[in-house]
């Protein structure tokens, strides 16, 4: 048995000063039990914890490590920004150069602004739209995560989901109300709702594909039927790419559906592991913004210049090697999924497997995941157990069934086998 000691120490610690011994939920290991690593540096696929323990990393800090830890031009980018100061509260060069490689990858995006959370674009994207419509509501779907901005916590997915609080305490009911939160993957119910408030629905905002119920791909036609029922009703369509943008393509879901966006939201990659998110989408939208329109929306750190580093530093790699960059992804998530799907088939262990590129989910069930209510039914306890036993053998998967796992082009043959390898072991354990 792997020794835990000085996380167990940490762990202690935390708890004193931080509510769960966390900074953001999901890190407390709640749904999944056992005592969370903490994390000393990492490299590459790899993270080694307080105690020296190594495990290969399949949640990339929840999607910005594509490129592995500590991938040398990144650092090197960080280290030569942080030499010239870390903020100036001014404007600077690196936001158009960071700006004209997101227009290059999203050419819808005429014109964005740069904020420093996933939340944030969110927030500010869904305040644009009801500048533009003069409408109040959203229309959002359960399971889906958007950041932790008040509207937007209804019936929502990640950790909201993972410890089973539908609507958050603190979120006014009046606030609450403006959100309808519909089933994923079902045009009706969106159909349904522009009809029950006709001229009401300011924007439809979504996941293209979910990761945060765990992964969920839209069905055929699902994203198209979205942007033509927003246009036939004056309603924004807002694309949520913070998880998939720069991960599913180049361009996102965007590219890879080949759909139109009024607004799009942007984080991890973005900041290549820094804290930075980005809105933008039509100009005539985002004109509406301070200082040359009504709709306020400000930042200390907004366009900070070692985020934006960070940022030209990876998606300007990953721009200039997509053709290899993409297919290896695909490759190895491939082998990794089905590999650890083929040893649960195995063993007699149910599980239904959705995977888009380099984002899946192992849902520990026998039917099909098309929507939250769906995901929901998992056996979250095998689940759980499953992670233990993966996380003994060094293999840190996301630790929710309601949770994307993710690789990067550091993960190779080596730890394709050897995640293969703690699977096997972990379903024999469950069946022995
Ligand atoms: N949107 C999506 C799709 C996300 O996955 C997340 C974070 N997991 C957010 C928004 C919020 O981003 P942040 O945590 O940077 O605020």
């Amino acid at each position: 048995m792997a020794v835990h000691e000085r996380s167990r120490q940490l762990q202690q610690r935390a708890e004193k000063l931080f509510p769960g011994g966390v900074n953001s939920p999901v890190r407390g290991f709640r749904s999944v039990g056992g005592e969370p690593p903490f994390v000393a540096r990492a490299e590459g696929a790899y993270l080694y914890d307080a105690d020296g323990n190594r495990y290969i990393d399949y949640f990339g800090s929840w999607g910005p490590m594509i490129l592995g830890h500590a991938f040398p031009p990144v650092v090197e980018a960080i280290e030569r920004a942080a030499r010239n100061s870390a903020s100036f509260g001014a404007s600077t060069g690196a936001e158009g150069d960071l700006g004209e490689l997101v227009q290059a990858c999203y050419p819808g995006i005429e014109k964005m602004r740069f904020v420093s959370s996933g939340t944030e674009a969110t927030m500010s994207a869904i305040r644009v739209a009801r500048a533009a419509t003069g409408r109040k509501r959203i229309i959002k779907f359960e399971g889906c995560y958007h950041g932790h901005s008040d509207g937007l916590l209804v019936k929502a997915g990640s950790g909201v989901a993972t410890l089973g609080i539908p609507g958050s305490a603190g979120v006014p009911e009046e606030v609450a109300s403006l959100t309808l939160a519909l089933p994923f993957n079902d045009l009706d119910a969106v159909v349904e709702a522009f009809e029950q408030y006709p001229g009401e629905i300011a924007a439809v905002i979504l996941e293209p594909v979910v990761g945060n119920a765990g992964c969920i791909p839209p069905g055929e036609g699902y994203l198209d039927g979205l942007r033509k029922l927003t246009s036939r009703h004056g309603a924004l369509f807002i694309v949520d790419e913070v998880m998939t943008g720069f991960r599913l393509a180049l361009g996102g879901v965007i590219e890879l559906y080949g759909i139109d966006a009024d607004l799009v939201t942007l984080g991890k990659i973005i900041g290549g592991g820094l804290p930075c998110g980005l809105f933008g989408g039509k100009r005539e939208f985002m004109d509406l913004l301070a200082p040359l329109g009504p709709v306020y929306q400000a930042g200390t750190l907004s366009g900070n210049p070692l985020a934006m580093a960070a940022g030209i530093a990876t998606v300007g790699y990953l721009r200039e090697h997509a053709v290899e960059v993409y297919p290896k992804l695909e490759e190895t998530s491939k082998a990794v999924a089905e590999g650890v799907a083929a040893e649960a088939a195995n063993a007699g262990i149910a599980i239904m497997t959705n995977r888009v590129g380099a984002m899946w989910t192992w849902f520990f069930g026998d039917s099909a995941v098309t929507n939250y209510s769906e995901a929901a039914r998992s056996d979250t306890a095998a689940f759980a157990a499953f992670h233990r036993s993966m996380l003994e053998s060094g293999v840190w998967l996301p630790p929710s069934q309601f949770e994307a796992a993710f690789l990067g082009t550091a993960h190779g043959q080596v730890e394709i086998e050897a995640t293969i390898a703690a699977a096997r072991a972990a379903f024999a354990a469950v069946t022995a």
